[in-house]
């Protein structure tokens, strides 16, 4: 019996070809954008100290009660591979003493993150995101430049049924007083609760608010509103965002069921999904984190940002770039060709000619369809003591005298293009 084959990990997905232009396109598409826009690129570790997320996104988090992938590793030291992007780069910001740095300090990042979820379509155990974060300023017109700067990421990446939510958490303070009100309230409808609701009144009542349970629904279609309790001066911070949105043409929908799944969020928080895309519908979101600088040790520093999951955005989107045609293919007419015909490439790819030659020993006949399928503009044929180009588009075929008439004759069929 043949060994047993093995397969990508659960959860997990190789990305092919086809895939992976697709995945390019967007990640660059989505570097340009940023980049246009004064954010810079950063990386960190896809692991951490375990601490950093457990202190960072909130020891009561679905992402952090259950979805780590944390281990020990050889020195005894628990490590996690990152769930999300944003602890990261506040610790990076603190260790780095980046508040030395003019403010706001704006960041972009995109790599893989790790969650241990049920996996389904769109819902990965190792996915991808692109993030942008502004540290250092508390500035309304932030906010709004990353919403916007998301909404512009997903119609260049052509996704289709956007849809925009908007709302306020305010401060930690706020939120502590609006708490004691909502887990009295919670008390009170109890047995209408979702069992998970339920386990959290005491240490997450707030988690409560985007429950798609009926029961929880019904209790908190009655509860107190955050958005009601807001302190004025973070009312008025709402107010400066929408009003920039707003003068942007920037659709939204004021929604206060939106909390997010992670604890650190103050002030603004947002949400864009897609209605193409059925249970797992989240293409991305983020809001200001105020106090997660300070909470993590480093100076007090407010910071606003999101991220958006590469893999939804595409299952979304139209984007279709097709597979890139070289405008050369060497093909060879004898076997004593190889060494001139590798030659050929290597000058045409130093004048800037994508090429590409026969490595598979097909006859002539079978080289010159396989340079059609690939797309390629002309062919170089290298005999044992000829050249011939062969320009793809009209058949005309015509023999020089060397590689490097051969390439400038390849050269200016691309300028014909
Ligand atoms: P979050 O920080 O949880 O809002 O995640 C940001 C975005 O990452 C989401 O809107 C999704 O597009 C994507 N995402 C989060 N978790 C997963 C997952 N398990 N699989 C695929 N994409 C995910």
């Amino acid at each position: 019996m043949g060994a047993r084959t093995l397969q990508a990990p659960r959860g997990t997905f190789d990305v092919l070809p086809e895939d992976g232009r697709r995945r390019l396109t967007l990640l660059r598409s989505g570097t340009d954008l940023l980049s246009g826009a004064g954010y810079e690129p950063v990386e960190t570790p896809v692991f951490e100290e375990t601490e950093l997320f457990a202190r960072g996104v909130g020891e009561a988090t679905d992402i952090v009660e259950k979805e780590m992938f944390s281990f020990e590793d050889q020195g005894g030291r628990s490590v996690t591979l990152r769930p999300e992007g944003t602890a990261s780069v506040c610790r990076a910001y603190i260790q780095h003493g980046m508040h030395k740095r003019p403010q706001p300090v704006k960041l972009f990042y995109s790599g893989p993150f790790f969650r241990y979820e049920a996996p389904q379509a769109g819902r990965h155990r190792q996915f991808a995101q692109i993030g942008a974060e502004a540290l250092g300023s508390d500035d309304p017109s932030l906010d709004a430049e990353l919403i916007l700067l998301l909404a512009e990421l997903l119609e260049r990446a052509g996704t289709r049924g956007v849809r925009l939510r908007l709302s306020s958490l305010g401060t930690a303070a706020t939120r502590r007083e609006y708490s004691v009100e909502l887990r009295e309230h919670l008390r009170a409808h109890e047995r209408e609760l979702s069992e998970d609701v339920r386990a959290r009144i005491d240490r997450n009542p707030l988690r409560a608010s985007d429950s798609d349970h009926p029961g929880t629904r019904a209790a908190m279609e009655s509860a107190p509103r955050l958005l009601d309790r807001l302190a004025p001066e973070d009312a008025e911070h709402l107010q400066a965002v929408r009003a920039l949105l707003e003068d942007a043409g920037q659709r939204y929908e004021l929604d206060p069921r939106l909390v997010r799944g992670l604890d650190y969020y103050t002030r603004t928080v947002f949400e864009f999904d897609s209605e193409a895309l059925g249970a797992q519908s989240a293409l991305g979101g983020g809001g200001r984190y105020d106090a997660l600088v300070e909470q993590l040790g480093g100076p007090p520093t407010p910071g606003v940002g999101w991220a958006a999951g590469v893999e939804r955005i595409l299952l979304a989107s139209d984007l279709d770039p097709s597979a890139p045609a070289p405008d050369l293919f060497v093909a060879l007419d004898s076997s004593d060709a190889v060494r001139a015909a590798f030659a050929i490439v290597r000058a045409a790819r130093a004048a800037g000619i994508a090429a590409t030659m026969e490595h598979a020993g097909r006859s002539l006949k079978g080289q010159l369809k396989h340079a059609d399928r690939l797309g390629a503009r002309a062919v170089v044929i290298v005999g044992a003591d000829d050249l011939q180009v062969r320009n793809m588009r009209t058949g005309e075929q015509r023999a020089v005298a060397e590689a490097g008439e051969a390439i400038e004759l390849v050269a200016g069929l691309g300028d014909e293009a």
